[in-house]
């Protein structure tokens, strides 16, 4: 049932990608390269379930909690991926659902900046349509899941304070 809910979701961000071109030459993939610490990705409410069988990465609590005390996870990809079982956050990469007096909208994901050129320079409505569009089709579906919008208020707050910390870099 579940895997079913999240490959409608995953297969609508199968194809859409950010620019229509590559956009990793770019910047030589930099979302998919180790560094020194690697990012690691948030894993969407149940999502763990499918991403636990994967053989190209590893779960971890992080320390972020929505819901009744739950406890996001975050993804650590230790080689390249199955292209088609990447996880959700990989897909909307570098966007990310940003809910506001109940309305969700999207933003370039703020944690995003330091490593990606098209998040420091463009803003959503300049990507694809058809990815933006699929983006916001997946967060809706997301909203119906059981926290789901508990979880996209955690992304909210957690993008707030990376907004905070870029400022201040600035
Ligand atoms: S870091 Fe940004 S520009 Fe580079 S591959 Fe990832 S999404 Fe594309
Ligand atoms: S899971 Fe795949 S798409 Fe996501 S960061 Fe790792 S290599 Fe890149």
């Amino acid at each position: 049932m579940l895997k079913k809910y999240y490959g409608k979701i995953y297969n609508m961000l199968d194809e859409v990608t950010p620019l229509s071109k590559d956009c990793g030459v770019l910047c030589d993939k930099a979302c998919c390269k180790e560094e020194d610490e690697p990012a690691g990705m948030f894993v969407f409410p149940f999502e763990e379930e499918l991403l636990e069988k994967v053989d190209f990465g590893y779960l971890e609590e992080s320390n972020c909690q929505y819901g009744e005390d739950k406890t996001a996870k975050i993804f650590y990809c230790t080689k390249p991926c199955n292209r088609s079982e990447r996880p959700l956050s990989c897909r909307i990469f570098p966007l990310t659902p940003y809910r506001k007096n109940g309305r969700i909208k999207l933003i370039m994901n703020p944690a995003a900046k330091k490593m990606c050129p098209l998040a420091r320079s463009l803003q959503p409505s300049q990507l694809e349509e058809a990815f933006e569009e699929n983006v916001m089709r997946a967060m809706n579906r997301i909203q119906k899941l059981k926290d789901g919008d508990d979880y996209i208020d955690m992304l909210t707050e957690i993008a707030d304070q990376f907004e905070e910390m870029n400022k201040k870099l600035r």
